[in-house]
């Protein structure tokens, strides 16, 4: 029989535990980010009985019925963002982690309600420089961020990256740890801004990641199982 999600989920809190051993960081400085894309609501209200606070999704009218289903979980947008679906983006998410253009950025604050708090933002970073990836680079980022950081309704927080796989630990460490330096540099730019997340990690890579000091990891297939692509908008 398989793993239960529970049981998973378990095995990857340990797995994010052990790792803030090894790098000596407290456990609290990482967050688990559960990425539900493609899953049902029934998984997700297991995990939130259980405990967890944060799910990711990349698809939005997938998400938007999620949302509506679990409307106090925190939801993090974290897929690719056309332009036309900023409203919807701005209007139910907490946080959004892949901004890669500053129109978007732009849209973003101008559709937030006034009636909520600053939605929460993190600069995507195509940090392997592959042509293909969405993302600033590491030279764009610190031109661009000073004007993002001043859009009223959005808090700028940081940086996500989602590097070329690789299979060795001191291969995966490499993006992670030029995403470190990249976000102390972002830091040093605008001082009086809470600069503080790294998102970046997933399931298998999250204990370079986290080595390497990544403050949100985000992890679907080790908690919820492999996905099913089938019927699937995008
Ligand atoms: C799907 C996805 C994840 C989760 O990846 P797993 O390998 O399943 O843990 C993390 N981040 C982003 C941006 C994703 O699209």
């Amino acid at each position: 029989m398989p793993d239960s999600i529970i049981t998973r989920y378990e095995n990857v809190k340990n797995r994010i535990n052990q790792a803030c051993l090894n790098a000596e960081r407290p456990p609290e400085s990482v967050r688990l980010l559960a990425v539900s894309k493609t899953k049902p609501i029934e998984d997700i209200q297991e995990l939130a009985q259980h405990g967890q606070s944060a799910f990711g999704e990349n698809y939005l009218q997938e998400a938007l019925e999620k949302i509506a289903l679990l409307p106090n979980a925190e939801w993090h947008f974290i897929g690719p963002i056309q332009s036309n679906k900023t409203k919807p983006i701005a209007e139910n998410f907490q946080w959004v982690h892949s901004i890669d253009r500053l129109k978007i950025a732009q849209r973003l604050s101008a559709q937030r309600p006034e009636n909520l708090p600053p939605l929460q933002v993190l600069l995507e970073v195509n940090i392997s420089q592959e042509p293909s990836k969405a993302g600033f680079t590491p030279h764009e980022i610190l031109e661009i961020a000073p004007q993002i950081s001043e859009l009223p309704n959005l808090q700028l927080r940081g940086l996500m990256a989602i590097p070329q796989p690789a299979k060795t630990f001191e291969e995966q460490k490499k993006p992670f740890a030029a995403m470190r330096q990249l976000l102390q540099k972002l830091q040093e730019t605008l001082p009086n801004h809470s600069i503080d997340t790294l998102s970046m990690g997933m399931s298998g890579d999250l204990e370079a990641a986290i080595y390497e000091g990544a403050t949100i990891v985000r992890i679907g297939t080790d908690i919820f199982g492999a996905r099913d692509y089938s019927n699937k908008e995008s």
